[in-house]
């Protein structure tokens, strides 16, 4: 910023000596973008070729003739390229991880997945834990689950513990085993399996209780979990993502990433952060957050208060997800939701009251009824203007009268349309043909006059994933197992995942779209996704995002 300050006093003398034409013909900006295809994602959703930026802000959007009108410190040919305003991720889960932590998304093989945790063992050195993440069998072309022998290959002299997608699940190795003292005579636990093969020998999956062995991984250290959060964030401006809203933390973890927003500012995206209640009763969590002193939209841009957040039922991972049909071929199960309607009401009530805005967390269809009806209750009680609550995931299609109460309350969504991609195996082993094709339904909300904004949440992050499944109604199998009518055109998709997103989080005004005055966050794409195959969606690159009038990546 002092920078710029500078450099305007340094425009300011030159164009003093200047005759007043000539300052016309010679206005300065820091940055200038032309010779593109600029998808505004304004009102008319108007298509133009050039952005000029001075400062944080742009200050002209027009065709070409813009590189005529401007000077600047930087001009960028974009030969055509698509630019976008920068993606708005409006649910996401990002936080530090300790440095003996693997992330196993996207791990294809089992010979992959042995690989990472060898190299992980080369780094940490013998004797140190591994743990890590998000290995999934359905994803490995062996199709099977790894095993104590696969990671003894791997790393035999590391005690190592690793949890399945979902984390019901998790494979150990052999020392680490040895270490937490479990063995073939260990008696199983009380909630869950430790799991032997064919020939009765303990195979290192441990089902619901990981906890007998992972208790004896040594905690991380703040710093570790610090450095590792900063670099999580910073990765994420290579993804196309400017902002971010963080899918709960608590009211100390908010001060923790204002710590960090007023040290690090420059690479990071802008963040809002929701708040996540703890307590033992309703009454307890509310106390707890109108104490803290945080409320809704304080900050800045760069980072803010959000919604709360809530869980009101679990997810397909689980399987946990509250629903008004049983799953298949499981007639007496329903999922089960996490609060009574009355616990509900007097969370949404003591903090609603207050000022704060609702986002929960609602995935089966009787959880999202639920909450409606909570949110409609309190509504018709304490009115209030411009709430803008809304619930995160929204996976099963919920009744008709629910999605006309949702329109008259004004009450929103935050979609994952990328959850129909990653999660298609699921959705089919737990809902009816009818229900599962509805997945994270689209249109069928839109139409009723509801508002959404996209997000990722964390399967995987980044935008490409949920624009492809959000057009093609495609999962992972390629097939197009959800039907087209809940699908979006691309410029709508695009819009979804910026202007609406900022609209959840009050910032309309300042960001979301490609006009004169709003806030330089934009992404040049390496390919038009307005006209490319859907079906190539997942291929196209971000070649630079810009944050606040600055190129904070730029593909190598
Ligand atoms: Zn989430």
């Amino acid at each position: 910023m002092r920078i710029h300050i500078l450099r305007a006093w340094v425009v300011a003398l030159v164009l003093g000596s200047l005759p007043l034409s000539k300052v016309a013909a010679q206005e300065q900006v820091d940055l200038l973008l032309y010779n593109g295809k600029v998808f505004t994602a304004d009102a008319m959703q108007s298509i133009r070729q050039a952005v000029a930026i001075l400062d944080n802000r742009i200050v002209a959007v027009g065709g070409n003739a813009l590189a005529e009108r401007y000077s600047a410190l930087r001009t960028v040919d974009l030969g055509g390229r698509l630019v976008t305003p920068g993606f708005n991720d409006s649910h996401i889960h990002v936080n530090g991880n300790p440095r003996r932590y693997i992330d196993f998304a996207g791990t294809s093989s089992i010979e992959e997945f042995k690989e990472k945790v060898k190299a992980k063992a080369e780094e940490l050195g013998t004797g140190e834990w591994i743990t890590g993440y998000g290995w999934s069998e359905d994803e490995f072309a062996e199709q099977r689950n790894p095993t104590r022998w696969d990671l003894d290959e791997a790393a035999s002299q590391n005690p190592v513990i690793i949890s399945r997608a979902g984390g019901h699940s998790s494979v150990a190795n052999s020392l680490a085993l040895k270490i937490s003292g479990v063995d073939q005579n260990t008696p199983q636990p009380e909630h869950g399996l430790l799991e032997k093969d064919s020939r009765g020998r303990l195979n290192g999956i441990i089902r619901e209780a990981a906890g007998m062995v992972s208790r004896f991984v040594p905690e991380a250290t703040p710093e570790e979990l610090r450095k590792s959060l900063i670099e999580n964030l910073e990765a994420l401006p290579a993804k196309g993502i400017t902002s971010i809203t963080l899918a709960g933390n608590s009211p100390s973890g908010f001060t923790e990433w204002k710590e960090i927003y007023d040290e690090r500012w420059g690479m990071l995206p802008r963040a809002t952060v929701q708040i996540q209640p703890s307590g033992e009763s309703p009454e307890e969590m509310v106390f707890r957050v109108r104490a803290s002193g945080l409320l809704t939209g304080q900050g800045d841009d760069r980072i803010r208060v959000g919604a709360i957040k809530i869980f009101v039922d679990g997810g397909y991972t689980g399987p946990a997800a509250w629903t008004l049909e049983h799953y298949r071929d499981q007639p007496d199960y329903y999922g089960y939701g996490l609060h009574t309607d009355a616990a509900l009401y007097e969370i949404v009530k003591g903090l609603h009251e207050v000022g704060w805005q609702m986002g929960f967390h609602a995935i089966g269809d009787a959880a999202i009824a639920q909450a409606v009806k909570v949110f409609a209750q309190v509504l018709d009680e304490f009115p209030r203007y411009d709430h803008r609550h809304y619930l995160n995931h929204f996976t099963v299609k919920p009744p008709e009268e629910t999605l006309r109460q949702m329109a008259k309350y004004n009450i929103h969504v935050s979609q994952q349309p990328n959850f129909t991609y990653t999660l298609e195996g699921r959705y089919i082993r737990n809902l009816t043909d009818e229900r599962a094709a509805h997945n994270n339904p689209i249109r069928t909300v839109t139409d009723h006059g509801i508002f959404m904004a996209f997000a990722s949440d964390i399967l995987p992050i980044g935008p490409l994933v949920g624009l492809y499944a959000a057009v093609t109604r495609k999962g992972m199998s390629g097939k197009a197992y959800a039907p087209r009518d809940e699908a979006i055109s691309m410029s709508d998709a695009i819009t979804a995942y910026t202007r609406n997103s900022a609209y959840l989080t009050w910032e309309e005004d300042i960001k979301g779209t490609i006009e004169p005055g709003k806030l330089a966050d934009l992404v040049v794409f390496s390919e038009d996704l307005l006209t490319i195959d859907p079906d190539r969606t997942m291929e196209v690159e971000v070649d630079f995002t810009i944050i606040d009038g600055n190129i904070v990546y730029e593909r190598p």
